[in-house]
């Protein structure tokens, strides 16, 4: 398997708050990786750094075709970034879609429009042509008789399928998800879980940040452990969640299972 993804040596500070701290990880194509590890422990700031939403010092990432070497990108003092390091980012950018938390639905809009807006708006493509691939991914979803609803006429776990249809829409090489279920009621988490499963088994390549332990062990092709932005234990689920040897692993997963 080739990699996707490719993460050397990534450092972010808030501040004096060092978040990441010398990560470095590949995806393999068509994998899933699971981050796992304590509250602040920088997940969802290494997630979001994977499509330059976030801004780390220093560090590479490549996905696909696109790469950034984050020490060469520097906003000015307006907070602006030259145009051909916004270019390279949005380039980064591309390659992937983010699942998030809090869903993130334009809430005037139904179902079916939030999953065609970024492939008409963003990629150009057809109304016809996103409406009728939005109707796929929504059925896909289990979702096909809500396809003209809007958010609030739909359960947080309904309105959080939109939003992975919406992520395919897009065609991404790479799908993110920050914590996608933990806004949910405990009930609403499963179907959830089943999509992302599904997506897993054709082939989508992801990176999952979650605390669904015992969903990350089924799912998971590699888990990273992270615990003060460091990666302290990477392997199969069978070596970090069934066996762990690093005691602040043990300590995480005993608390948490
Ligand atoms: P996790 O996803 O593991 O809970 P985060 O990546 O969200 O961790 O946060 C890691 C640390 O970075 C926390 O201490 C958090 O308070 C801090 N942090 C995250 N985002 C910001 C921000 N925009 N500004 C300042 N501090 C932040």
């Amino acid at each position: 398997m080739s990699e996707l993804v490719q993460v050397s040596n990534l450092r972010k500070s808030f501040g004096d708050n060092r978040v990441i701290d010398d990560i470095s990880f590949t995806v393999p194509s068509g994998s899933v990786t699971v981050i796992l590890g304590p509250s602040g422990s920088g997940k969802t700031t290494l997630l979001r750094s994977l499509n330059g939403l976030e801004l780390p010092e220093s560090g590479t990432v490549e996905v696909a075709d696109a790469s950034v070497d984050f020490s060469q990108v520097r906003p000015n003092k307006r907070g602006r970034l030259p145009k051909t390091q916004q270019a390279s980012l949005n380039r980064l950018g591309a390659q992937s879609a983010m699942v998030f938390q809090s869903y993130n639905l334009f809430p005037n809009r139904t179902a079916l429009e939030n999953v065609t807006e970024g492939p008409v708006v963003v990629q150009g493509v057809s109304q016809e042509a996103a409406r009728a691939k939005a109707l796929d991914l929504l059925a896909k979803v289990g979702l096909a008789d809500h396809v003209d609803k809007y958010p609030y006429q739909l359960s947080g776990g309904q309105q959080q399928r939109v939003g992975i249809a919406r992520a395919l829409a897009l065609e991404p090489k790479l799908v993110l998800f920050d914590e996608p279920t933990s806004a949910l009621d405990p009930e609403l988490v499963g179907d959830v879980l089943r999509v992302i499963r599904d997506l897993a088994e054709e082939g989508w390549s992801m990176v999952i940040v979650t605390h669904e332990v015992k969903f990350a062990a089924q799912v998971a092709d590699q888990v990273l452990f992270i615990d003060q932005g460091l990666i302290v234990e990477q392997g199969s689920p069978a070596q970090v969640i069934s066996n762990p040897s690093n005691p602040r692993t043990q300590d995480f997963l005993r608390r948490i299972l």
